[in-house]
């Protein structure tokens, strides 16, 4: 660790705070406080105790945001080359990089994840707005051949103002893989980050606003998903509304977005499988689950949380997997432990008790199965890392997201068997199959309904490739050029002309 960074970390750690966080909705250009006066605080997971108080938004400040960023769009931002767009989003990259520390430790106390991550999760937002920075000038259309007497083309028009709802398990790069691309194709944008980790998005658009963005296009109103949140995706002047978060929030948000007709993108949660058979790299598929299901204690909607494996190798690589369980250490995300707490007292409640009714249906606990406490975890919101072994497929364990460290087990003696498992859920976000025969690998490619497919890697690429699910993981991708594609709507040109 740097010595800054060193710094930054003793300081939180000492204090239980960070100096000089940002204060009030960031809308036309500067923070301000609520219309209201309201204010919420934000909770150190690791402590189980406030850290900092926010704006609490409600929709007047909503509309105060949405009209800044529709003045946004008729001025300057409208007007500007692609290319100079690119060079904001471009030194937003490099701000983004310089502030990495900073932004780093914020995140970390903020959504409580070990800061190793959230370094690599402050590199991934940085490297969003490089990517999509060099998108600006290539939003090209096409032209139809209408014979010699027409014209026709299309343009890529940006969306116009976009909404992005943020949940609190990767706050900083959920945000920035919506807002790069949506700045990117000269949208404005409003986000709403979750009221669990309101502080990286805010600090986002100050970096943008440094880079040279101009006032107004982005803006960020924080506040719970009711007061704040709602009133956003139901706003007339939003044009899209690319939404993260869980399955039942998702389809209020749909119904809100129905009303207005207004486009959206739903990324919601998943129960993705990791395929293990027994030809493959053993070492690479430990590695591969341990990252699938403990990164970020399970908090991901890709997380790899059932491991779906070949019987003539479970009873071994079981063993293996335990003693690296047993072997990961809790602590304090800014500690960088093996794992972290999970982000809110009511997430660790709804884990423990979805494992614990698990038991009581029959299910066999490999390892974990409880919240963990003890003196140097003081109040925190720790549950153990967890493999539990349902009876059947058709558990709630097994059919529902926990959103926490817990790993289910399900064995298979064929590829067709293997298939089923992983198509048993009603979730199609994304699938890890680890094997050494290429054949196999891609027939189960193809055939596994979900959004994204990790071969031999799990978690594998980057912001080039598009993300999202299928079925009740939603719809519409996000990264990658695919990514870009949410933010422009065609416009049709044809010409007549004349001799
Ligand atoms: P969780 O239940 O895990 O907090 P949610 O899906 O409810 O997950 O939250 C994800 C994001 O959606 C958060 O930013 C939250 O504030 C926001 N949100 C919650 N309810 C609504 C709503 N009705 N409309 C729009 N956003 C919402």
């Amino acid at each position: 660790m740097s010595a800054a960074l060193d710094a930054l970390v003793k300081e939180a750690l000492t204090t239980g705070r960070v100096a000089g966080l940002p204060d009030g909705h960031f809308i036309g250009g500067r923070f301000q406080p609520s219309q209201s006066g309201a204010r919420m605080e934000s909770f150190d997971p690791g402590r189980g105790t406030a850290f900092a108080s926010f704006a609490a938004g409600d929709s007047t400040d909503v509309d105060e945001a949405v009209g800044a960023a529709q003045r946004a769009l008729e001025g300057r931002w409208r007007d500007m080359k692609p290319a100079e767009r690119g060079r904001i989003l471009q030194r937003a990259a490099s701000l983004i990089v310089e502030n990495a520390h900073r932004l780093a430790v914020v995140e970390s106390l903020d959504s409580g994840k070990k800061l190793a991550e959230a370094l690599g999760d402050v590199r991934g937002a940085a490297r969003a707005f490089e990517y999509y920075a060099g998108a600006c000038d290539k939003l090209q259309g096409d032209t139809m051949p209408l014979g010699r007497d027409h014209f026709g083309m299309t343009l890529h028009e940006p969306m116009g103002v976009t909404a992005h709802i943020i949940p609190w398990n990767y706050p900083i790069s959920t945000a920035a893989r919506g807002l790069a691309p949506a700045l990117a194709a000269g949208c404005a944008v409003v986000a709403k980050p979750a009221e669990q980790t309101p502080f990286t998005a805010l600090l986002l658009a100050e970096l943008l606003h440094d880079a040279g963005l101009p006032d107004g296009v982005c803006n960020v109103v924080t506040g719970t998903g009711r007061e704040a949140g709602a009133p956003l995706v139901a706003h007339p002047g939003i044009d899209q509304i690319t939404f993260t978060g869980s399955v039942a929030t998702g389809i209020g948000v749909m119904q809100a977005a129905a009303a207005n007709v207004t486009q959206l993108v739903l990324e919601l949660g998943g129960k993705s499988p990791v395929l293990v058979f027994a030809d493959c790299d053993v070492e690479a598929a430990l590695n591969g689950v341990m990252e699938a299901i403990y990164e970020n204690a399970g908090q991901i909607c890709s997380a790899g949380s059932r491991l779906v494996i070949e019987a003539s190798l479970k009873e071994r690589f079981l063993g293996r997997l335990v003693e690296r369980v047993s072997a990961l250490t809790l602590g304090h995300g800014l500690t960088d432990p093996g794992m972290g707490p999970v982000n809110s007292a009511a997430q660790l409640t709804k884990i423990e008790g979805m494992v614990a009714a698990a038991v009581t249906r029959g299910a066999r606990l490999h390892a974990g199965g409880t919240k963990a406490e003890g003196s140097e975890l003081g109040h925190g919101w720790f549950y153990r890392p967890t493999i539990v072994e349902p009876v059947q497929g058709s558990d709630a364990i097994v059919q529902e997201e926990v959103f926490g460290p817990v790993l289910t087990v399900q064995g298979f003696e064929s590829e067709e068997e293997a298939l089923a498992l992983a198509n048993g859920t009603g979730y199609g976000l994304v699938a890890g199959i680890y094997t050494a025969e290429f054949g196999r690998a891609h027939r189960l490619a193809r055939d596994i309904d979900a959004g994204q497919i990790f071969i031999n890697e799990y978690f594998a690429g980057g912001v080039e490739m598009p993300f999202g699910g299928n079925r009740r993981s939603g719809f519409g991708r996000e990264k990658g050029l695919d990514g870009l594609r949410n933010y422009t709507r065609v416009k049709s040109i044809a010409a007549r002309i004349f001799r």
